[in-house]
């Protein structure tokens, strides 16, 4: 039996400025458990896909303005973000978006604020955190301003753990990393999916890294999904081969 679907989007539209068309129709489902890819190039729509599931767009002029998301067959489509968040629902921006005058503790604690389960509890958290991320917790007291850009990225992940998230919604992770680092971020996520259970959509130009760890993968090409199938089917896939992988 496979799980159920935690996440439905269902024939999204979105328009920038009331006039641009970005997508044109997405429908994706992410399964309780699972690590999703998103992929496709510069422009095909990942980040609007994901700043959508989390009613990230009207900071950016963006709508939905056809289709439905739903989270555990429930419409949230209206809701806020914040409302989101408090549903379990954690995006991790693209550029990463540390507080650079933090450190890099203090940037943890801050993916905590919507809890009320306590001081003692937080501070279980961030051990857990410092566990998955042992570069973080070397770091702890380092403005985040000087640490690496893998650590940046590493913290980013880390505040939003810091949440206690059900869904995690990560946006090109391996952007500006070397090799090497974006390797250690993805075994991280892995080891986090298989347990803690959380379940990660992620948006990659890096399509060979993504479908090394992901389950499932949907392509887009210019605000359309135009393929979509088990990562390790993509990855053999001629048509992928020829136009993605190498890419990122
Ligand atoms: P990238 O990897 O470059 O982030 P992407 O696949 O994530 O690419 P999006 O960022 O979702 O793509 O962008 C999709 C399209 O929407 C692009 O043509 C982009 O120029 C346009 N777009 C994105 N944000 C806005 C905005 N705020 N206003 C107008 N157009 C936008």
């Amino acid at each position: 039996n496979a799980p159920a679907v935690l996440l439905d989007v269902n024939g999204i539209e979105v328009i920038y400025n009331h006039v641009i068309l970005v997508l044109k129709g997405v429908s994706l489902q992410v399964r309780e458990g699972s690590i999703v890819a998103l992929l496709g190039g510069n422009g095909a729509g990942k980040t609007t896909t994901l700043r959508a599931v989390s009613n990230l767009l009207a900071g950016e002029r963006g709508e939905v303005t056809k289709g439905s998301i739903a989270l555990r067959g429930e419409r949230v489509e209206k809701l806020g973000t914040a409302e989101m968040v408090r549903r379990g629902v954690i995006q991790v921006m693209e550029g990463r978006h540390c507080f650079a005058h933090l450190s890099i503790e203090e940037n943890l604690l801050t993916g905590a604020y919507t809890r009320s389960d306590g001081k003692a509890a937080v501070a279980q958290t961030l051990e857990k955190v410092y566990a998955y991320f042992p570069r973080l917790k070397t770091r702890r007291s380092s403005q985040a301003a000087y640490t690496s850009g893998g650590e940046q990225q590493m913290c980013a992940i880390g505040r939003a753990l810091m949440a206690n998230p059900k869904m995690v919604l990560l946006d090109e992770p391996s952007m500006g990393l070397a090799p090497q680092i974006v390797e250690e971020v993805f075994e991280i996520v892995r080891d986090l999916n298989a347990k803690e259970g959380t379940t990660f959509l992620l948006a990659e130009q890096n399509t060979t890294m993504a479908l090394c760890y992901a389950d499932y993968g949907y392509i887009l090409e210019n605000g359309r999904v135009v393929m979509d199938g088990a990562a390790r089917q993509l990855a053999e896939n001629e048509d992928v081969k020829e136009f993605y992988l190498g890419m990122g």
